[in-house]
């Protein structure tokens, strides 16, 4: 195959057609329409493979889980996905992997309506990248820099699964592909949560006009708290044992290691938010009405700094910062 016929190839699996795309795929660059009253959202984000997924992943969950990475973004940002770019860097042209990834990425693109408008493709190790676009009201996007003393700390989603996953597929090299197919053990959908993300795009929209400040969890609970308490100028107190996915990661694992896995292990794509006290209940009532979960897991302080206690009392030593690609 060829770069044109692999263009061909992607354009065809990824066939979802919007009518606010004016020039799609085929073109020197994308046009597209902006609603009236609206901003445009973008962000983009790389999976280099062997750093951000294993590297016998499967093609189709790497095509999930690029497009994943970035609506998580948006749906932080409270944004309504609309279109994405795709830049593909690949050691072949492979027509069998290049069908299954662009199937896995169409999959997620169909759930939220998303265009593919453009990309780029070239020759190379293993990256790629997708950049994400959506529209906001004018005004309306959340930031990491709204959260106010005295609001809750809430997290949209469950923590930890996905770093168990990884830490379950180290401990289980021997583990092919096949294992990925059944899905009934704790430990598969461990596995799953890793390789299939799930971008909280509806919810960080029914937040947008409740949450003082929001970021999504990617690098870890206590890496993207960190990064709203700088740009807030807070601290805060939270509470190890009321994290969502601790209790019944658990189940499965000491306790030390759980508490690792759900304050810094990663790759969670779940959303961290922060609102007034009075606004909470309201606001996990109509985000269970919708079939999602929204957890208080501690308060903003004046206090500057982050404290973590556990079920007795004691503070939490947690002095992973997340993951930092030059550290
Ligand atoms: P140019 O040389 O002008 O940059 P290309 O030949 O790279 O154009 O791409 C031709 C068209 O195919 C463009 O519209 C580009 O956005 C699109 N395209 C290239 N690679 C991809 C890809 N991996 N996914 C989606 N669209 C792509
Ligand atoms: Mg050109």
């Amino acid at each position: 195959m060829n770069e044109f016929e692999l263009i061909d190839l992607i354009r065809a699996e990824c066939a979802l057609q919007r009518p606010d795309v004016r020039i799609g795929i085929g073109d020197d660059a994308a046009a597209v329409e902006v609603p009236p009253g609206c901003e445009l959202v973008v962000c983009t984000d790389t999976l280099v493979a062997g750093r951000h997924f294993p590297l016998n992943t499967r093609p189709e969950d790497i095509g999930w889980k690029v497009l994943a990475v970035n609506l998580s973004d948006l749906a932080a940002m409270g944004a309504t996905p609309a279109f994405a770019l795709l830049a593909l860097c690949l050691p072949d042209a492979d027509a069998n992997w290049v069908r299954a990834f662009a199937r896995g990425f169409a999959e997620l693109s169909a759930q939220h309506r998303i265009a593919l408008i453009g990309g780029d493709t070239t020759r190379g190790p293993m990256t790629i990248t997708v950049t994400a676009l959506g529209f906001v009201p004018i005004g309306k996007a959340l930031k990491r820099s709204g959260a106010m003393v005295g609001d809750v700390i809430a997290v949209c989603g469950d923590l930890g699964a996905a770093a168990a996953g990884l830490r379950y597929l180290d401990t289980h090299p021997d583990c092919g592909r096949a294992y990925r197919l059944q899905r009934h053990r704790t430990e598969h959908q461990w596995v799953d949560r890793l390789d299939r993300p799930l971008p909280q795009v509806e919810q960080g929209i029914m937040l947008r006009d409740i949450a003082s400040s929001a970021i999504d969890i990617s690098d870890g609970l206590v890496a993207d708290l960190g990064h709203v308490l700088r740009a807030s100028g807070v601290g805060a107190d939270i509470q190890l044992a009321t994290i969502p996915g601790f209790e019944s990661i658990r189940e499965h694992i000491d306790a030390d290691v759980a508490a690792r896995l759900v304050l810094s292990g990663g790759d969670d794509y779940a959303l961290l938010v922060t609102m007034p006290q009075n606004a909470f209940e309201q606001a996990r009532s109509a985000l269970i009405a919708s079939g999602s979960s929204l957890t208080a897991i501690g308060l903003i302080s004046s206090e500057p700094g982050l404290r973590i206690i556990d079920a007795n009392g004691n503070s939490v030593q947690c002095d992973n910062a997340g993951w930092d690609h030059f550290a």
